[in-house]
């Protein structure tokens, strides 16, 4: 035999990038070095002690007391599914509030899981109040309500405090994808009566896609718990059978939880230097601290978003309630949206994000999160595209926007 021929590419080299689009974003310098740690086996007592303290993290990052607080393996849409499979039975009832493109993934996954779908939709850049959710809660009477909190398809976040009181005075399950929001934005799971969150990595926690923290609340484990007693023949009067139920091995939370949990059973092999990673990117947050983290994110968002204005741009969508880690604009008439973003990736290593769905070709969206909610990604953002702008023949103010960006730091 004879050596197959394959032109074997170097050591891998990527270009110097300023990720400031919607996510994934550039990680924090640490975070990368935690990922590059050896690797134990998954029974060492140094493995179990670091699962027990990435949990203890992020009870912190969550602002929560469940015990029920790990990881699932896979982006945030395994978080997502896991969540939704494990919490909904075929035919109950899910309403999933849309007001962008994730709050139609979450309705897909619930449909996936056999649930009967209801959704209610707002216009993209809109959010919806308590009073509408409450009437669409008392309407369709669903088991779980799933609502996204900071859509960066449209940038909104949705307020999420009053939330859980509705829910809980109408007997729903409360789930929140919390992906693109969660430390970068208020998040409070349990003054909030969230049943269950989830999140992913490459947002505002700073790290890679490709870990997902999730938290669940005592009834949220409860409802997890009797599936695994139906499932093992255990039935009480009034439960339904196994057959119930879409069965995934994967996202099953509740062999997940006896995963994470005291007795250790073995599930999957965790994985390890994501393990590492998402533990870096909590206790970098809780080394500044949650609310200077959140503090950081918001004077990185209102410093763009100035900057953004000063340089012409029209800003998409209901401005009061735009998360604090991304921003959309209206592409300016004549200026040829796909190229311009291509010309700041290629001559100045700065990654914008295009957009979706009814959006599409419409706007970009321009993020600061996690490592990159720092003024000198900001301004060195706002001047390179303020260079692209006029270069494709718009009108923008010399050093405008970096000046009024700037100003929004001085003023701090
Ligand atoms: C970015 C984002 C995701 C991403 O999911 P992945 O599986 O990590 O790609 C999910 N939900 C929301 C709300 C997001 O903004």
């Amino acid at each position: 035999m004879t050596n197959p021929t394959v032109q074997i590419p170097g050591p891998i080299d990527p270009p110097a990038r300023l990720l400031m689009g919607p996510g994934p974003i550039s990680a924090y310098p640490s975070v990368l070095t935690a990922m590059s740690a050896a690797l134990v086996g998954q029974y060492d007592p140094f493995m179990t002690r670091t699962m027990t303290e990435t949990q203890e993290l992020y009870r912190a990052v969550w602002s929560t007391r469940n015990d029920a607080t790990m990881l699932v393996d896979g982006t945030s849409r395994a978080g997502i599914e896991a969540a939704i499979v494990s919490l909904v039975r075929p035919g109950d009832r899910v309403l999933v509030p849309i007001f962008g493109r994730f709050g139609h993934l979450l309705a897909e996954i619930a449909e996936r899981a056999l649930a009967e779908v209801h959704t209610i939709e707002t216009e993209w850049g809109q959010v919806f109040t308590p009073a509408a959710i409450e009437e669409a809660v008392v309407r369709v009477k669903p088991t779980l309500l799933a609502l996204v909190q900071g859509d960066t398809s449209t940038t909104m976040n949705q307020p999420l405090d009053e939330i859980g009181a509705i829910c809980a005075k109408h007997g729903v399950l409360f789930y929140s994808d919390a992906t693109a929001s969660l430390g970068g934005n208020e998040f409070d799971a349990d003054d909030w009566g969230l049943d269950a969150a989830t999140a992913g990595l490459q947002k505002c926690l700073g790290g890679p896609s490709g870990s997902a923290p999730i938290t669940l609340s005592e009834r949220a484990v409860e409802v997890v718990r009797s599936r695994a007693r139906i499932e093992a023949g255990i039935r009480e009067p009034g439960d339904p059978d196994a057959s119930d139920f879409v069965r995934s091995n994967y996202f099953d939370l509740g062999m997940i939880l006896d995963y994470w949990g005291p007795r250790r059973l073995n599930h999957h092999t965790e994985a390890t230097s994501m393990l590492y990673g998402a533990r870096e990117c909590a206790r970098v947050l809780l080394l500044e601290g949650r609310d200077e983290v959140i503090a950081r994110h918001r004077l990185a968002g209102a410093a763009m978003l100035a900057g953004v204005q000063a340089l012409g741009l029209t800003v998409f969508g209901d401005i009061a309630h735009k998360m604090n880690n991304v921003v959309a604009v209206e592409i300016p008439d004549g200026v040829p949206g796909d190229e311009a973003r291509a010309a700041l990736l290629t001559d100045f290593g700065i990654e914008i994000g295009t957009s979706f769905g009814p959006l599409h070709g419409r706007v970009w969206r321009i993020g600061t999160m996690g490592y990159n909610a720092r003024q000198d990604a900001v301004l060195t953002t706002l001047s390179a595209l303020e260079a692209v702008l006029r270069r494709y023949g718009a009108a923008v103010p010399v050093a405008g926007g970096v000046e009024a960006a700037a100003d929004v730091y001085r003023g701090h």
